[in-house]
């Protein structure tokens, strides 16, 4: 592809990220696929070469690039056939700390991140009895002296056994309490390594190599020193973070439809059937082609988001529609590229049916298609609230 519209700068950092992925072929990550293992190893070359850390600002030990840059390193990561969920979060949920931290909480914590000695990889939000009902989440901490002590239960928490620090929403004033359901939540940095017992974490098995986990706190103290901004404001603070998170899993998504589009175009070129290869038949040439179409347009919204976000103006329609077009236009790649390669679309040394799973996960989360279409809905077109 032409790296049309990149700065110099972007060019080369593209071009970095892609030398980096090269050391980690398709075996790499298929073979972590069937052992359900963590990239330690891509991990700590993607911090230690400075990608992962781009967003951190110099003065902490970061690249201090816009979100442009980090869309850049998460699109060329999974278009190589990786999988940056292992340590997106790190990208945003710094983005908590950086904007709503004290400046003695980002002086402690933002240097490690930056330089990978420590990992802020988990963000424990959502909750068997909420969904995506967000508000309704129950896990409650208790104001005691110094410390809040935190009880209940959180599910499908990712990463938590590959960091240090978990950024988690709480409620400090219960739903009923409340005169606007968005109050009396509250952000709460645990530090996972001294948690000990008063937190269990146990997996949950997924179709996709994706660490994440049911949580039980009960009791867990944490200091108050490690709250995030005020308490009960915590909701606005999660919010303030989502375009970010909206606008790198849709370069995810991008680079997982490039992926699919990558594999399938050579694949129809190599294999013969009937005397010709695969993609001489319009039935087979067409569905990648309209799949890179679509990519390509996803990802214009998404250049568009990255860039409002980067001037500092609103963007929270454009990161959530790119979100969702890239998430659907991925998923139409993929299952273009199952129909090219046939049979050989189900074998795992062909590394599709792995990256067609990776892909379909951003379908529902981090926040599902429906309730994107239901903020285009309400907040952009004006109708009716559904709930
Ligand atoms: C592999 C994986 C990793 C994850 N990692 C994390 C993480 O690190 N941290 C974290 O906090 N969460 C994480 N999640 C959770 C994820 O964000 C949620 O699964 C997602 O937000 C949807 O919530 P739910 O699964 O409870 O679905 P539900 O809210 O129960 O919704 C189920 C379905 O119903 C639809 N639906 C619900 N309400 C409506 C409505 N009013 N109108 C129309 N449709 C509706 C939804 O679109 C969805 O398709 C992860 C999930 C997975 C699968």
């Amino acid at each position: 592809m032409h790296p049309y519209g990149l700065t110099p700068s972007q060019i080369e950092i593209q071009e970095g990220v892609r030398a980096l992925c090269a050391r980690f072929p398709d075996t790499y990550w298929r073979d972590l696929d069937r052992r359900r293992a963590y990239p330690d190893q891509f991990v700590r070359e993607l911090t230690s070469a400075g990608y992962l850390g781009c967003l951190i600002p110099e003065e902490f030990g970061g690249a201090e690039l816009g979100i442009r840059e980090a869309a850049i390193v998460l699109e060329e990561v999974n278009r190589s056939g990786g999988n940056s969920a292992a340590c997106h979060a790190q990208m945003y949920t710094m983005g908590t700390l950086l904007r709503h931290g004290s400046p003695e909480q980002k002086r402690r914590y933002l240097p490690g991140i930056a330089s990978g000695e420590l990992r802020l990889q988990a963000f424990g939000v959502t909750e068997p009895n909420a969904g995506s009902d967000t508000t309704r989440i129950t896990t409650f901490a208790e104001r005691r002296a110094e410390y809040y002590l935190v009880s209940g239960q959180k599910t499908f928490i990712s990463r938590v056994q590959h960091s240090d620090l978990m950024v988690l929403l709480v409620r400090t004033t219960p739903f009923e309490r409340v005169e606007k359901k968005t109050e009396g939540l509250t952000v709460l940095l645990v530090d996972l390594r001294t948690a000990g017992d008063r937190l269990r974490v146990r997996p949950v098995e997924t179709m996709v190599n994706h660490e994440t986990n049911e949580l039980f706190f009960d009791g867990l103290e944490v200091p108050v020193e490690n709250r995030i901004g005020e308490e009960g404001k915590g909701f606005g603070y999660i919010l303030s973070g989502m375009n970010a998170e909206r606008i790198l899993i849709a370069s995810e998504s991008v680079g997982d439809g490039l992926f699919f589009v990558d594999r399938a175009s050579r694949y129809a070129c190599d294999r013969v059937v009937f005397g010709r290869p695969l993609g001489q038949n319009q039935g087979v040439q067409f569905p990648i082609a309209k799949a890179y179409i679509a990519v390509q347009a996803a990802a214009e919204l998404r250049n568009k988001a990255a860039a409002l976000y980067d001037a500092g103006e609103p963007c929270g329609s454009e990161a959530n529609m790119a979100k969702y077009l890239t998430s659907e236009a991925a998923w139409e790649a993929g299952n273009a590229a199952m129909s090219t390669l046939g049979g050989y679309g189900m074998a795992v040394e062909y590394d599709v049916e792995r990256k067609f799973r990776e892909a379909r996960l951003f379908l529902v989360a981090p926040v599902s298609n429906n309730l994107v279409l239901s903020f285009v809905g309400q907040h952009i077109l004006g109708m009716p609230r559904s709930f």
